[in-house]
């Protein structure tokens, strides 16, 4: 019956295609055993100062413990869990154990740091239910909001903007701090620059990329300076070499985030990393 000739009827399935499908069918299927079965990890990623090059703040980066103890990264489930929606759980998740961390620490007299959270997009759908986990999250761990950074990709900015707006103003009314993350990986940065209503611009890590050229060198200079110029707080992230720590040492940036410095790590060595920090001399 059908007008096309049949050749086109014929399915390529490669070894490979099946194989991706399969992963992402055990990614969508295993998600919720894997939060009771305790398979998510919250990690950890310090973020230094300028000045010192001490610790000042971190970033909570997930991973995806598979019970055979090989660790999927985020790269390899997000984009999954944001199609089925699941990545708000997830998210939800990792800011309880945050809240839970800074609350224990305070209660007992210990040393703590302000921490970043990332932010899918899928939040920026449904706010009420944002607003309404947040109002548990502070009723159960009551810590200083100017603790938690909040980090709204780019993208996700770009793409909801009016969403985005009112989850900025919602969270600074709250005290939190927010932060514009990624800047520069999209096609338009300015537009998200224009408003400024962040309190930190976090430079993607693209603009570090191996064999930087003058010109790109300036523009990343400029672009800082242009950002300070509007009273926000600058974070570069994808520190990897000493020449990149050579090259932000000659601009304006406030915070520097990557490997050069720490690796993600679990949070519960956070406390001993800062510790031994703390004694060392300074670099
Ligand atoms: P991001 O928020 O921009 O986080 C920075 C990513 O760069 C992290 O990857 C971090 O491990 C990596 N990174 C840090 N320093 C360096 C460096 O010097 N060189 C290189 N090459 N990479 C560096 P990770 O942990 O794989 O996370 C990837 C992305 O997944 C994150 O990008 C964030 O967008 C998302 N993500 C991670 N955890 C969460 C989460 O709990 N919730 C949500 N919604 N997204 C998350
Ligand atoms: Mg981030
Ligand atoms: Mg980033
Ligand atoms: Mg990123």
């Amino acid at each position: 019956k059908s007008s096309f000739p049949p050749y086109h009827n014929i399915v390529v399935f490669s070894h490979e295609i099946n194989q991706s499908i399969k992963k992402r069918w055990e990614i969508i299927h295993s998600f919720q055993s894997a939060l009771e079965n305790q398979e998510f990890h919250v990690y950890i990623q310090p973020k230094v100062l300028h000045a010192d090059k001490k610790i000042c703040s971190a970033e909570a980066l997930i991973r995806w413990k598979n019970a055979d103890g090989t660790f999927l990264s985020p790269d390899a489930f997000i984009p999954i869990l944001e199609e089925t929606g699941d990545i708000v759980e997830m998210d939800h998740y990792v800011y309880d154990k945050v809240f839970a961390y800074l609350h224990e620490r305070k209660l007992a007299g210990k040393s703590y740091l302000p921490i970043s959270v990332n932010v899918s997009r899928l939040h920026l759908y449904d706010l009420d239910l944002f607003w309404r986990k947040l109002h548990s999250l502070e009723e159960a761990y009551p810590i200083p909001p100017s603790l938690i950074t909040f980090e709204l990709t780019e993208s996700a900015y770009i793409q909801e903007i009016d969403a985005a707006e009112k989850f900025v103003v919602g969270l600074h009314e709250k005290g939190y701090r927010v932060s514009l993350d990624d800047f520069g990986s999209g096609y338009s940065s300015l537009k998200a620059l224009s408003p400024m209503i962040f309190d930190e611009i976090k430079f993607d890590r693209a603009f570090l990329k191996t064999d930087i050229t003058k010109k790109e060198a300036t523009l990343l200079l400029q672009l800082i300076k242009l950002v300070k110029s509007l009273n926000t707080a600058v974070v570069c992230e994808g520190v990897e070499t000493a020449e990149n720590v050579a090259l932000l040492d000659q601009s304006q940036c406030d915070i520097f985030q990557g490997y050069f410095y720490h690796k993600p790590f679990p949070i519960e060595e956070l406390e001993s990393v800062y510790l031994s920090q703390q004694a060392a001399p300074s670099l």
